[in-house]
């Protein structure tokens, strides 16, 4: 399955779901590979040292001579890889801009190391440009967090319009895994509310699973974590293994 992890709204638990998800697939044996498409890379430094990080996906979709498994990187989880992602992704969309495969790249990057993975992740940027665009053609699903708040699902009409260009005109297969009800208040009567909004609009499509504020999920990146070593215990790490197993059955 390659996931695409997509709302063109910032601060919704995108990438604390790229990250706390791809890891809780790799904890069930599932091999998995984390694709950071976000310029700002905060899925790749919660695994790696800034340093450390020579290529990046960058040089993989515009460097004819660099094939995606030199930039994919290993993690401390030997069944995690990382596919980095470094400020010079922001300059991929004047680099593609005109070039008749623009859209394509990803995919045709990629293609060769699908084999190796049972699940791609894909984190990808607060908008419907380019780099979300090259995710939605790569992916056979998606899966949308939706932040637990006023306005939540405001801006879902266009990203499932999106998709549906998309699905029309170059990626029959894509299809709506689930949408995911994150940074979740329970004690607020809005928040309870806003679940129920959810739920009434996307009915089956709502994962089980909720995804609660919580200090430990916020803090665990800048430890270089996941939430599954930086607080095993607490209700994020129970909750994202849920959603793995939610995301294994509907696979
Ligand atoms: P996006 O990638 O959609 O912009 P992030 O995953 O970066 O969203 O989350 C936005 C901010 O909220 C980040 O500071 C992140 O650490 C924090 N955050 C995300 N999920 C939670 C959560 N469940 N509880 C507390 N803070 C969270
Ligand atoms: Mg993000």
């Amino acid at each position: 399955m390659i996931l695409a992890v997509t709302n063109q709204k910032g601060g919704v638990g995108k990438t604390t779901t790229s990250i706390n998800l791809a890891a809780a697939l790799a904890r069930k044996g599932q091999r998995t590979l984390l694709v950071d498409l976000d310029p700002q890379g905060h899925s790749t430094l919660s695994f790696l040292d800034h340093e450390s990080i020579d290529r990046s996906i960058y040089d993989a979709l515009v460097e004819p001579d660099v094939a995606a498994a030199e930039i994919i990187r290993p993690t401390t989880d030997e069944y995690l890889h990382v596919a980095p992602a470094r400020i010079s992704l922001a300059k991929l969309e004047g680099k593609l801009l005109g070039e008749f495969d623009g859209h394509y790249r990803l995919r045709d990057e990629l293609k060769s190391i699908v084999k190796n993975y049972e699940f791609i992740v894909i984190d990808t940027p607060p908008t419907l440009g380019l780099l979300t665009v090259n995710a939605l053609v790569f992916a056979t699903h998606l899966l949308v967090p939706i932040q637990s708040s006023y306005l939540s699902l405001e801006g879902t009409d266009d990203l499932l319009e999106t998709v549906d260009r998309i699905r029309k005109q170059v990626n029959r297969r894509l299809q709506l895994l689930g949408v995911l009800i994150t940074l979740h208040d329970n004690r607020t009567i809005l928040g309870r509310d806003v679940v129920a909004q959810v739920r009434e609009v996307f009915g089956e499509k709502v994962f089980q699973t909720i995804i609660s504020k919580s200090v430990r999920l916020e803090e665990s990146p800048a430890y270089k974590e996941s939430i599954f070593t930086h607080a095993p215990r607490s209700s994020g790490a129970k909750q994202y293994a849920e959603l793995g197993n939610e995301v294994m059955q509907r696979a």
